[in-house]
């Protein structure tokens, strides 16, 4: 479906053609007419020669250095044979001439024919020409890309048919984004509509969002929905080793996009080329981007009312990187938020994916769909097609429910390393680690099920995980709800703490985890009763001009405040702490039969464990 722009045989190539026929035939012509016009001396071997001079037959000499042309005696006053022979060196020659008399002299040096010396001019520019035409027609054809085609720009161009092309029912759960871009489909099959009226036709529309909730196949979308051709390029595609190729490049796709007017541009990662000029911060090194910033802009300018419909669909994940002067009216004035889906987004999402495979009975989307929060469209359509191999390997006809189970595991915890083999007491650290995290989690508030322990070793460092799954999507997390947080991650180490009195290495990215948390709760969401609603992250800033600033991760603090800070981290991680080993403490016996029980079996999950967890008490204070 998708097709590359085909130029047609350049007209200079096939100048350079002609010309190159034309040097092959001065060639030819060189090498044969001397030789046709010139009549040819009988050749003789030098001793004949000598022998004749001695005979005293020679008349005449002319003695060159390539050859010896001499003129025989001839009879009744008719001139002699004219002969040649190759000259060897020979010092005695002038005295043996001079003794018989003969006339002799050097000859002329051999006459250059005007053919070779035109050529000598003719030729070696000739071959540049060949060469250079040779490595820009490689550059436009399709071929590998050639030296001289860095200007060229690299869009590739879909036209999609019928049958295969992208509308917006190929896109589903971001709905805000897709009202908003209905209009642009109008805009592009009726111009007229708006433009009669005397209304502007946007320029220019942004895409805003995470990667993979399908910027690139809602702009697909557009372009299928209203039958125009697509261009797609990624702002990465722009940014060269030479200064100014990614403004020629730039300069070459508006000139494609206008031929195929009404038509779609997409640049995909705007921000490779579109950062904020103002907080780039090292001097020199961004020339190329200016260039190529400076050149998109001229050229979202130059297309005016009334002149080709081109839309250009930009995608980006970082709108406040980019320069403002991209986001002014007249270029992407208009930006779409594509977020990641919600619970029915999700569904509707998998439901599109659910049809390209066999389902088994047992499956449900709105299960998979609740377990699934924070998925993008792109990870649920890899969810779906894992489940759908994890069931091919297994030899099944359909895909199952528990097929979908492990393929969420797989994504949210790696994979399963059964080849890392652990020691008998390394096992049972890991058991009683994982154990405490679930019995800790199984009380805290936070809208999350503990539902599977496992002491198989998954993904990088993983030696054995406890997945706790969403029951809801939450937007909103309250203090509670964040220390419990904390408390989960530390229920893991707490559990060593009690069960064997020391600690391991294990914990550390719990630890990373929960100080990151209590850090965010104190400096972020202003929940520390000592410091007050203040933000001391510092988020994207603005200065006066409008341009974005270069990021200070942490506002300007005073000693005291800085000490503060720690202190209140500290004390929210401790108190969490605390709080996982009273739990724990209470639950020895719980932490005990729930870590015998799978050191067993590797895995506990459902039903079972959720009986097992039904029975932790909560300490009374
Ligand atoms: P982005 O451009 O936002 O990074 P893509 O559009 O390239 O994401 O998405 C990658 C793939 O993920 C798409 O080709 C599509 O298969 C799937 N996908 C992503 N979002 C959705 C969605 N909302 N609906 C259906 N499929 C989606």
């Amino acid at each position: 479906m998708s097709i590359k722009d085909k130029p047609q045989a350049p007209r200079s190539r096939q100048i350079a053609n002609i010309l190159f026929l034309l040097a092959g035939l001065f060639f030819l012509a060189n090498l044969l007419l001397p030789n046709l016009f010139s009549p040819q001396i009988p050749r003789v071997p030098y001793s004949l020669f000598i022998e004749q001079v001695e005979d005293g037959q020679v008349s005449r000499a002319y003695v060159g250095q390539e050859q010896i042309r001499y003129q025989l005696k001839g009879e009744d006053d008719q001139p002699g044979q004219v002969l040649a022979t190759n000259p060897i060196f020979d010092l005695e020659l002038p005295k043996k001439l001079e003794n018989k008399g003969v006339e002799f002299a050097a000859a002329p040096p051999p006459k250059k024919s005007w053919f070779s010396s035109l050529l000598g001019w003719v030729i070696p520019p000739l071959i540049f020409v060949a060469i250079w035409q040779f490595f820009i027609g490689r550059g436009m054809g399709g071929g590998p890309q050639g030296a001289l085609s860095i200007s060229k720009s690299k869009a590739k161009v879909y036209v999609e048919d019928e049958s295969t092309k992208t509308t917006f029912a190929n896109v589903a759960g971001v709905e805000e984004a897709k009202t908003e871009l209905v209009e642009i489909v109008e805009f592009l099959k009726s111009p007229q509509r708006y433009t009669n009226i005397g209304a502007r036709i946007p320029k220019g529309v942004l895409l805003v969002g995470p990667p993979g909730t399908g910027k690139t196949l809602l702009a697909k979308a557009v372009a299928g929905e209203a039958g125009v051709p697509f261009f797609s390029i990624s702002g990465s595609e722009f940014v060269e080793l030479f200064v100014g190729a990614g403004a020629a490049r730039v300069r070459d796709l508006f000139e494609q996009a206008k031929k195929k007017a009404p038509c779609i541009i997409f640049i995909d990662e705007l921000d490779a080329i579109g950062k904020s000029r103002a907080s780039g911060g090292f001097v020199g090194g961004n020339d190329e981007r200016e260039q190529t910033l400076n050149q998109l802009l001229t050229e979202m300018d130059g297309f005016a009312a009334g002149d080709a419909t081109v839309i250009v669909l930009a995608a980006t994940n970082r709108p406040e990187s980019l320069d403002s002067a991209l986001l002014r009216p007249g270029r992407f004035d208009r930006q779409v938020l594509v977020d990641r889906p919600d619970l029915s987004g999700r569904l509707a999402i998998l439901e599109i994916y659910a049809q390209k495979v066999k389902l088994g009975s047992d499956v449900d989307l709105k299960a998979i769909a609740t377990r699934t929060p924070g998925f993008a469209g792109a990870d649920l359509a890899n969810l779906v097609n894992e489940a759908a191999l994890l069931a091919a390997r297994n030899r099944q006809e359909t895909v199952s429910q528990a097929d979908f189970a492990e393929a969420i595991e797989r994504v949210v915890a790696g994979l399963e390393k059964k080849s890392r083999v652990l020691s008998d007491k390394e096992k049972k650290i890991v058991a009683y680690h994982e154990v405490g995290h679930a019995l800790v989690g199984a009380l805290m508030p936070g809208g999350s099920d503990v539902a599977k322990i496992s002491i198989v070793p998954r993904g990088m460092a993983a030696l054995g995980y406890t997945l706790q799954l969403p029951t809801e999507d939450r937007f909103l997390l309250n203090e509670d709800e964040l220390r419990g947080q904390i408390a989960t991650l530390l229920g893991g180490r707490s559990a060593e703490e009690v069960v064997f009195g020391s600690i391991t290495t294990g914990a550390s990215n719990d630890l990373q985890r929960a100080t990151d948390l209590a850090e965010q709760m104190v400096t972020t969401y202003g929940m520390s009763k000592v410091l007050g609603p203040l933000a001391y992250e510092k988020g994207q800033q603005n200065n006066f001009l409008g341009n974005s600033m270069a990021m200070n991760p942490r506002r300007m603090v005073s000693d005291e405040t800085a000490k503060a800070i720690d202190d209140e981290v500290k004390g929210i991680v401790e108190t969490a702490h605390q709080q996982a080993l009273d739990i724990l403490k209470q639950n020895r016996d719980l932490l005990e039969k729930i870590a015998q029980q799978i050191l067993e079996t590797e895995v506990i999950e459902g039903e079972e464990l959720q009986q097992l967890l039904n029975q932790v008490q909560s300490v009374v204070a």
